[in-house]
């Protein structure tokens, strides 16, 4: 798996693309997505250059998986959603129709959003 520097989450990690911010230490950094699909849908980026999860599970460090699920989870109860509740989703591949091959963790929530995601046929 070859990791592509010029996807548009790299650039954001290096400050050339703007994003609304909400949360960042060494291991994440998490921002508004900006074609949110429910009022609450927010993306958490490991700091370190993998393409998916698969990748990120395959190569990165115990210490980046804790820090940056420990982010995710961080993010969630930042954002106020812990009591209503949300979801989290992560797209790896053709099959998951993944768009951006950096690894990332998608949060909705801010509305009930549904009981499961769709799997109808694209
Ligand atoms: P995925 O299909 O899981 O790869 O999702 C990629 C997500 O990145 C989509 O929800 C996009 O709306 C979002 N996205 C793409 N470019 C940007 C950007 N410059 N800033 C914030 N979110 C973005």
């Amino acid at each position: 798996m070859v990791y592509d520097e010029q996807n548009v989450f790299s650039k954001i990690l290096r400050g050339e693309i703007p994003v609304n911010s909400v949360y960042e230490d060494e291991y994440a950094l998490a921002f508004e997505d900006i074609n949110p699909q429910a009022p609450v849908h927010l993306l958490v980026i490991p700091k370190g250059s993998y393409v998916s999860l698969d990748d990120f599970t395959m190569k990165a460090s115990e210490k980046e998986v804790a820090g940056f699920f420990m982010a995710v989870g961080q993010v969630a109860r930042e954002a106020g959603l812990s009591e209503s509740g949300y979801r989290i989703l992560a797209n790896h591949g053709n099959d998951a129709n993944q768009e951006v091959p950096h690894f990332h963790v998608h949060i909705v929530g801010g509305r009930n959003v549904g009981k499961m995601i769709s799997l109808k046929d694209n």
